[in-house]
Order: C-alpha cells, then structure tokens, then sequence
C-alpha cells in the first residue's frame, strides 16, 4: 500500500483550472519528482497534498486516510508526518526569531517540547542538516542561503515526518551549493527511510534524487 495515493486532484483558483485531475503513488522510502514548465501547476498540486489549499476534488490519501476529508483539527496530528520544504529559504522562516526557536517550534506545537530533551533534539536536529551548533542563536538574516535552506529542513523533520514534499529546495540557491543541499537529502533519506516528492524545474537534479520522474503540463500529468 503507498504512502501517499493522489487521486483525481483538480485544484482551481476562480475560473483558472491549475489542477485538472492528477493521480499518482508515493511509496514508502521512495522518491518521486515532478517536472513541468513554469505555471503548469507544481505547485499548486504540492499545496493541495498538504492540504494548505483545499482541493476542489479528488482525494489524497496519506497512510490509506483521505486528507481531504478531514477537518483542520483532525488533519492536525497529521501534520507533523507530511511537511513541506519550500524554495525561499529565508522567506520560510520567521525574521525575527533565532533559528533554534524555529526549530522548536513544531515540538512546542505537538507537545512535544521538554526540558532537557527539546534542546537537546534542536542540537540533534542541527547536526543532523549540517548546521554547527552554534548557528541555532542567531537569526534568519544572519545565516547564508544554504544554511537557511538546512534550518527549513530541520524544522520539518523535528516531528520524524514520513514524507517531505520538496517544492523548488534548491532554486533560489546558488549552483555551489545545491549538491550540498541534495547530498543532505540524500543521507537523511538514507538515515531516516524518508519518502520526497521532489518538485524542481532543475532535470539533473531531479534525475540525480528521484526512483521515479513525473512531467506535468497544463495541469496534467504524462509523458
Ligand atoms: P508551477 O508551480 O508549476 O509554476 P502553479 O501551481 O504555481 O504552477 O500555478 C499553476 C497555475 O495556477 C498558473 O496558471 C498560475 O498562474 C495559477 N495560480 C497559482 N496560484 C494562484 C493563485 N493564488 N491565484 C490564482 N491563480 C493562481
Ligand atoms: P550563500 O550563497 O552563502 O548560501 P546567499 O548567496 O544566499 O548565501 O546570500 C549571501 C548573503 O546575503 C547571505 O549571507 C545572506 O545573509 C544574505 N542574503 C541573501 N538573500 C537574502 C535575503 N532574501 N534576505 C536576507 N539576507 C539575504
């Protein structure tokens, strides 16, 4: 049984059909990217998995249960298993806090948060995406693109997700160090049996991570 089933998704803004019926299976441990022109609705089918936008129809079930169906508060303990990994690194993360508070955040959200074992995880975490300890105190605008992008991760794995959907992770960044970011990828997959739906417009990169490479054009997927 897949991790993740999409079924039918059709996601419209107004009278704009952005989505038009999109099915596909991600196993467990597996990767699967997704490839398209600018506008042909990547993103768009990435936020109607995690249900940051409603679908209009079709049904994507996570561990066999449609999220769809559910409620905000019944997709809630859900959450934290499918987590979102956008391209703005410093746009995903707050201003104004330090990075070891955003990486806390998710604990402190699912009660999960404690002392002495929440920091001692927010280190963990940190080693874990590469990141020198000493980096959780500072803030956003003081950390490089690449080591924002690694602090974005590490929040999204602080509740052991099962799936990360991976929207353009390496776009904004310099070419220098997108092997770093995919590398990183790679190992977590590695070390923690994470499944990705890998989204990027970058062929070689996708080729590089991906089990198995969608293409979608105007809505659709095939090809
Ligand atoms: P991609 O991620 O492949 O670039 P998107 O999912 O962002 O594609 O966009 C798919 C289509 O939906 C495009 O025609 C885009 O203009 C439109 N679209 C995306 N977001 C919105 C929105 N919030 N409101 C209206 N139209 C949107
Ligand atoms: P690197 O290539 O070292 O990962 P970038 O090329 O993304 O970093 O950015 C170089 C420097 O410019 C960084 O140290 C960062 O502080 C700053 N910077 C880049 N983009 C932004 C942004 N959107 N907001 C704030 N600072 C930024």
């Amino acid at each position: 049984q897949p991790l993740l089933s999409v079924r039918d998704l059709v996601v419209r803004y107004g009278s704009t059909t952005a989505v038009d019926g999109v099915s596909f299976d991600i196993h467990a441990g597996e990767t699967v990217g997704l490839v398209g022109p600018s506008g042909c609705g990547k993103s768009s089918t990435a936020a109607a998995i995690l249900q940051l936008r409603r679908p209009h129809s079709g049904e994507v079930r996570f561990d066999d249960v449609d999220l769809t169906a559910l409620s905000e508060r019944q997709l809630r303990p859900i959450r934290p298993r499918l987590q979102p990994v956008f391209q703005d690194p410093y746009g995903s993360l707050s201003p104004r806090r330090r990075i070891q508070d955003q990486i806390a955040e998710p604990l402190r959200l699912h009660g999960r948060w404690s002392h002495p074992a929440g920091p001692r995880r927010v280190a963990e975490l940190l080693d874990m995406t590469g990141l020198n300890p000493a980096l959780g105190s500072r803030f956003p605008h003081e950390l490089s693109g690449g080591q924002c992008q690694r602090a974005g991760i590490a929040r999204a794995l602080a509740n052991t997700p099962q799936l990360l959907i991976l929207d353009e992770p390496i776009s904004a960044l310099d070419a220098s160090l997108r092997a770093g970011i995919l590398n990183l990828l790679l190992d977590l997959q590695d070390s923690l049996g994470l499944s990705y739906l890998f989204i990027s417009h970058d062929l070689t990169a996708v080729r590089h991570l991906s089990n198995r490479t969608l293409t979608m054009h105007d809505g659709r997927i095939g090809g």
